[in-house]
């Protein structure tokens, strides 16, 4: 079934106008016309079931008929992504919405080599990204901050790992399972935050710089954790932990720490 993100308010009978491109792709791409039904949903009232009312050359009118599923969001957890190549940051947006990064926030370091990004054109591939993965928001992509300014607006609720390619890290899967309370170590609550309101840092194509590393290492509220003994492109790496982060903490159905490992 066709899935489409709208700004619009939701409830029975609402007209939704659609603009020349979703219409042009409802009606001249996927060949829908007058009467047929589709899936909306705006990142507030839940899914809604709705049939195209109008059709034209301009645009086309939707009319909402029933909720078809109720208003739900994945865990509270951002990605802070340093700004890299066009291509790869769009491809790290469409993957963050399909593991369900609540916000994708870009970051400028000392090392990206750009400071700016087309947000109108990542916001739109995150809408896409969303509606074809079945949820019921898009994750904000938020515009490029300086990564010092970013720490420095920080709010210490929000436990934030970054991933540390370069200094002795404990791996995130473990810090994850301890903070469920297995695999021993430092007391639970002291990782247990990083399972609740988080954020996972990657840093750009030529890593942190020392002085941001020492920063970062010095703040009360990050935690610098390893992706592995190898190198993984920003791409990678943000795509791995977010991964990490969902099988261990997040919605992919957690496995609790204590749950024997199936053979
Ligand atoms: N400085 C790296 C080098 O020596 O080539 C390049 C940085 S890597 C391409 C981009 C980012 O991915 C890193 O800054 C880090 O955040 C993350 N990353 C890559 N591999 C990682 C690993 N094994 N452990 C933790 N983070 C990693």
């Amino acid at each position: 079934m066709i899935r489409l993100f709208v700004a619009d308010d939701l409830s029975p009978g609402a007209r939704i106008p659609l603009g020349p491109d979703p219409a042009r792709y409802l009606l001249a791409v996927m060949r829908r016309g007058v009467g047929d039904t589709l899936l909306v949903f705006n990142g507030r009232h839940g899914e809604w079931r709705a049939r195209i009312a109008e059709a034209g050359k301009r645009g086309a009118v939707l009319e909402a008929e029933a909720q078809a599923r109720p208003q739900t969001l994945g865990p509270d957890l951002d990605l802070l992504i340093a700004l890299v190549k066009r291509t790869r940051l769009e491809l790290i947006v469409e993957k963050a919405a399909e593991l369900g990064a609540r916000r994708v926030r870009l970051v400028i370091t000392r090392r990206t080599n750009a400071d700016h990004a087309n947000i109108a054109r990542l916001q739109a591939i995150a809408a896409e990204a969303a509606e074809q993965t079945g949820r019921l928001d898009v994750p904000d992509v938020v515009a490029p901050e300086r990564l010092e300014r970013l720490l420095a607006g920080w709010s210490p609720d929000r436990a934030l790992v970054f991933c540390d390619e370069a200094g002795e890290a404990e791996p995130l899967l473990h810090l994850l399972v301890r903070g469920a309370g297995g695999g021993g170590g430092e007391a639970p609550e002291g990782a247990a935050k990083f399972r609740r309101t988080a954020a996972i840092l990657n840093g750009p194509e030529g890593g942190f710089d020392p002085a941001e590393r020492d920063g970062l290492r010095a703040a009360p509220f990050t935690r610098p954790v390893s992706l592995g003994p190898r190198i993984l492109r920003a791409d990678t790496a943000a795509i791995s932990a977010l991964a990490l982060w969902q099988a261990a903490a997040g919605d992919w159905a957690a496995c609790p720490a204590t749950a024997p490992v199936p053979n």
